[in-house]
């Protein structure tokens, strides 16, 4: 299947008084029709910013796109006029947010925010565009939709509320949608709900989903192929499947041997030992290597590249041959 987008070479930097630093290093991948990819890995490994580059939402200063190309069906949304970007936005390409408070405005009814956005991207009137937003609402299952249509984001659950962030999100019919830990803030059965919903609307949009979490259960549930990013960088890429019977990198080896077979999902994680490289504070050679136990000497200063290991998959490690082994 050919790529919806398709994520080349993407480096972000950040100026700090410190100098600039790699947020983003060179991070590549594709997303085609109807697959969901996760995107995994700590906070700071540059998940986010990774998702803030490809809708054109970097705060810049301090960010900065130093190198790379997002094509969204073969035209670059890196070097698109502003509004032209503005209209891609929501329209082709949309976000899932976090934090559905941030998300949505406090002070207006929640249809008015679906409303809003037919009325200025498909020039709909004030009924119509109303019409429509409920029915959004209808679609992602808020109960009794039109009657909750004049009510403001607080009036709802964090779980209802992320519906709603989700129908924002779906609204212009976008055929590629990025979740930035759409369920992190939510208790275990909401988010097993919401998860469902947005598998759900994949399917029937046939849209091309990526998801980004530091969960691994969350991408068991819904994605089929996965990057893991650690430090700026992807690691490994496999399906899921494969990243949890048999990882390729100690880093995913670590997050899949971390995992408790006997806790309920959302439970604390017992995090790997040590932790992720500061942005400013970069180790050389394997980012990896204070908190590697495979580590050589000659990962201190050799850098692994990313490079296809075994059955489509990739991964950046010189010693990957002995992952799990012991
Ligand atoms: Fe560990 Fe070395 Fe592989 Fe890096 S290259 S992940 S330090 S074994
Ligand atoms: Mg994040």
């Amino acid at each position: 299947s050919s790529a919806l987008l398709e994520v080349t070479d993407l480096r972000v930097d950040f100026h700090t008084r410190a100098g600039r630093v790699h947020a983003v290093d060179g991070v590549s991948f594709s997303v085609a029709a109807g697959e969901t990819l996760a995107v995994l890995g700590e906070s700071g490994s540059g998940k986010s910013v990774t998702a803030q580059a490809i809708m054109g939402i970097l705060d810049s200063p301090p960010a900065e796109i130093v190198g790379g190309s997002v094509l969204l069906e073969g035209r670059d949304l890196l070097t698109l006029p502003a509004a032209q970007r503005r209209a891609a936005r929501g329209s082709e390409i949309a976000l899932v947010f976090q934090d559905s408070l941030s998300a949505l405005n406090p002070v207006q009814p929640v249809a008015r925010q679906i409303a809003e956005l037919y009325r200025i991207h498909r020039g709909m009137g004030r009924s119509e565009a109303w019409r429509r937003a409920v029915e959004m609402m209808d679609r992602v299952r808020i109960p009794a939709a039109a009657s909750r249509a004049h009510d403001y984001p607080h009036q709802f659950s964090g779980g209802m509320r992320q519906r709603i962030v989700i129908a924002m999100a779906l609204a212009l019919d976008p055929k590629v949608v990025i979740a930035d830990e759409p369920t992190t803030a939510l208790d275990v059965t909401v988010q097993a709900q919401i998860l469902d919903l947005l598998a759900e609307q994949q399917r029937e949009r046939d849209m091309g989903l990526i998801l980004i979490t530091h969960d691994l259960g969350v991408a068991a549930q819904v994605a089929t192929n996965a990057v893991v990013m650690y430090a700026g960088r992807i690691v490994e890429r496999s399906r899921v499947r494969d990243l949890f019977l048999d990882p390729v990198h100690p880093y995913s080896h670590g997050l899949v041997a971390s995992i408790p077979r006997d806790l309920p999902r959302g439970s604390a994680l017992p995090a790997i030992p040590g932790m992720p490289p500061s942005l400013t504070a970069r180790p050389g050679g394997c980012q990896f290597h204070p908190r590697c136990p495979l580590a050589q000497p000659r990962c201190r200063t050799d850098e692994p590249p990313l490079l296809p290991v075994k059955d489509g998959r990739e991964s950046a490690c010189h010693f990957w041959t002995k992952v799990g082994e012991r």
